[in-house]
């Protein structure tokens, strides 16, 4: 009986790569993998022509690096692979190992070379190994909509033969399109926008706003499990908890209610901006969604804009509120953003906030600010914590345990 030698095969979506910025790609990809699994054992990467490799011949838990490898960002999709001798006997060999005892009423044959002087063809290798299952098992041959899909990947050193193939999520890998600030609340749609940040390649710093000793700190609390959670996409993260309850509080002695929430927001722009700059982040990110509540229509945005000197991105802008929170359960931070809170916006929230307001009306709206040093205080109040997945406490000798968390203050 055939030793199998498993591995993990990663695909990425090879066509959507322009030329010049492959082997970028490529290098955050390879990083962010060895990452992801850097807890499960030892997992040689190799980089083979339109795929990735990881060799898994000593490793104690193949399928639980082949999960991992799934939610990996640029994985288009990846699959539990064993290794053969490129010949047709070891193909047959690993073929009968991997059909043991399944039944499937129809299957097919889906060889591939990657390398076209391998003396058979895929249609031969499909017809050859196709005979050999339908001897071992009473099935039949369906191309279109198999039940069963036997890859074979002829290599020139050697074939990998799988059954399972897993759909990675697709997207840039972090690091690959440089930093961006995310503005995570506690609500529901900014997590979705941070991963859907990361999704393009972004690395997210987050800022939370807080108002502390206004309000209890809970709104923290929920950032950061949000951003636990989150880091299981970007592998370590940076968490800037930002004091706003005494800027709040200045905001509401000269600001008057209608423009108090896109003076809050411009403020938290503000800010973020001059954490963003420190961080080497090139943009903003926000869970806005167009008209969703008053301070989301295109008139209060353009006020908001204008204070940043950053682009400001708003990855859900055209979404609506099923689909973010449809995706915030796929995500699992749904859960984390339904916990009841008091965040900083529940605090002087007028009840009537404007729709509309001119530039000449904002500015009169701050003119009595100052603004500078609020910005400051903010900025230098910042507390920033770090997050790691897997969490380095956890790795190797302590599978199991909850992931991700927090070294405080950690810079
Ligand atoms: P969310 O569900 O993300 O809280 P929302 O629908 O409640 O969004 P708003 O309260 O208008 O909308 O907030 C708009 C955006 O401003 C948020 O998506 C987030 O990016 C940012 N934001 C709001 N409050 C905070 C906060 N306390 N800290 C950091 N960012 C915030
Ligand atoms: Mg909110």
């Amino acid at each position: 009986m055939v030793r199998l030698r498993p591995a993990v095969i990663v695909h990425y979506h090879e066509i959507s790569l322009k030329r010049g910025n492959r082997p970028l790609f490529l290098r955050h990809l390879a990083r962010n993998l060895e990452r992801a699994i850097a807890d499960l054992g030892p997992a040689p990467l190799r980089q083979l022509s339109g795929r990735i490799l990881l060799d898994l011949a000593d490793h104690p838990r193949p399928e639980a690096v082949r999960d991992r490898v799934a939610r990996v960002f640029g994985v288009a999709s990846c699959a539990l692979a064993y290794r053969v001798p490129s010949t047709v006997d070891a193909m047959k060999g690993v073929v009968a190992r991997l059909i043991e005892g399944r039944r499937f009423a129809s299957f097919r044959i889906t060889a591939r070379r990657a390398f076209k002087t391998y003396p058979k063809s895929s249609v031969e290798l499909n017809r050859e190994l196709g005979a050999f299952v339908l001897e071992r098992v009473p099935t039949r041959v369906d191309l279109t909509s198999p039940e069963l899909t036997i890859h074979v990947e002829v290599m020139p050193a050697e074939t990998y033969v799988y059954v399972d193939r897993t759909p990675g999520p697709g997207g840039l890998p972090v690091g690959a399109s440089g930093t961006v600030t995310a503005l995570l609340s506690g609500g529901i749609d900014s997590p979705v926008a941070a991963w859907r940040m990361m999704k393009r390649g972004c690395r997210v710093v987050f800022v939370h706003f807080h108002s502390v000793p206004y309000l209890p700190a809970t709104s923290q609390e929920k950032a950061r499990a949000l951003v636990r959670s989150l880091t299981e996409w970007q592998y370590a993260s940076r968490l800037a908890l930002v004091p706003f309850g005494e800027i709040q509080r200045e905001i509401v002695l000269v600001v008057p209610p209608p423009a108090r929430v896109v003076v809050y927001r411009r403020m938290m722009v503000r800010i973020a901006e001059a954490i963003a700059r420190r961080h080497g982040a090139l943009a903003l990110a926000t869970g806005e969604s167009l008209g969703q509540v008053a301070s989301q229509t295109l008139s209060n945005i353009a006020r908001i804009d204008e204070v940043a000197g950053l682009p400001i991105l708003r990855p859900l802008i055209g979404f609506d509120k099923l689909e973010i929170t449809n995706e915030a359960r796929r995500l699992g931070t749904f859960e984390i953003s339904i916990e009841p809170d008091a965040d900083c916006c529940t605090l002087f929230v007028p009840k009537h906030p404007a729709t509309r307001m001119s530039e000449a009306e904002i500015a009169a709206a701050e003119a009595r600010l100052d603004i500078p040093r609020l910005v400051a205080a903010g900025d230098d109040g910042a507390a920033i914590e770090t997050f790691e997945f897997p969490a380095r406490a956890e790795r190797a000798d302590a599978p199991g345990i909850p992931l991700g968390g927090p070294r405080a203050n950690a810079p």
